[in-house]
């Protein structure tokens, strides 16, 4: 047997899950935000971009008003009604402290005690090379949950300063700490990436739900190994 993951810490009430695109967190992360949301938690999707670059076949401004308004049945479909996009241009986003500063102000103005965040690494794991924007975003995410909490950068931002983050969870790591069980989340965590409808037609020729079915019960399943093989979503956790 693997080494097993602990669980993710469970008290708490608000979670802000920051993104670079639509769809980062419909690969694998929505089902257990289905979970949370069940329990009554709340979570809030921030996208850093509107992924207008992401579709070959469609032109930007075409995409970027598709890919939200796909973002937002799709956070429909795990319990999210409230889902801002930042409006960054997508596929070079620059980390820096205008990014730091637009995040920071994200955490100051919905005060979660979880950030969750996409895999700000070089890679997936081995050799699948991960992209520039997911790199940005991931290291200025878990950068700005400590500068929402310093009064004395970013002044301007209207909000009081939020020193109250005590977890950045990073979805999609190599190296995972923590897990949640989504066995009841798993069913709704397929249908939350069928949503992004246009995104999937152009990427594949594969059948959608056949497409999201066996990425999403695949990566469960794969995970579960580590966590008393339950059907999981990993997360490596930094404690604040
Ligand atoms: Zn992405």
């Amino acid at each position: 047997m693997t080494d097993q993951l602990e669980p993710m810490p469970e008290d708490w009430q608000r979670a802000l899950a920051i993104v670079a695109h639509p769809d980062d967190l419909e690969y694998g992360c929505a089902s257990a935000v289905a979970i949370w949301t069940d329990q009554g938690r709340e979570v809030t999707y921030v996208m850093v971009t509107s992924g207008e670059a992401g579709i070959e076949t469609l032109e930007p401004a075409e995409a970027g008003p598709l890919r939200e308004q796909e973002q937002r049945a799709s956070a429909a479909v795990v319990g999210v009604t409230n889902v801002e996009f930042l409006g960054h241009a997508d596929g070079v986003i620059e980390y820096g402290t205008a990014l730091r500063k637009d995040l920071a102000a994200a955490i100051r103005r919905h005060r979660p005690e979880l950030v969750i965040t996409l895999n700000p690494d070089d890679t997936w794991g081995g050799t699948y090379w991960s992209t520039p924007d997911h790199r940005a975003v991931g290291r200025a995410v878990l950068d700005a949950a400590g500068d929402a909490g310093n009064r004395w950068i970013f002044r301007d931002i209207p909000d009081e300063p939020w020193n109250g983050v005590r977890w950045v969870a990073i979805a999609g790591s190599e190296s995972p700490t923590h897990a949640v069980d989504v066995t009841d989340g798993l069913e709704r965590g397929v249908r939350s990436l069928m949503e992004h409808r246009a995104y999937i037609k152009a990427l594949t020729t594969e059948n959608p739900e056949t497409y999201a079915r066996n990425l999403i019960e695949g990566f469960a399943r794969e995970s579960g190994a580590q966590f008393g093989g339950r059907p999981a979503v990993t997360f490596r956790l930094f404690t604040r």
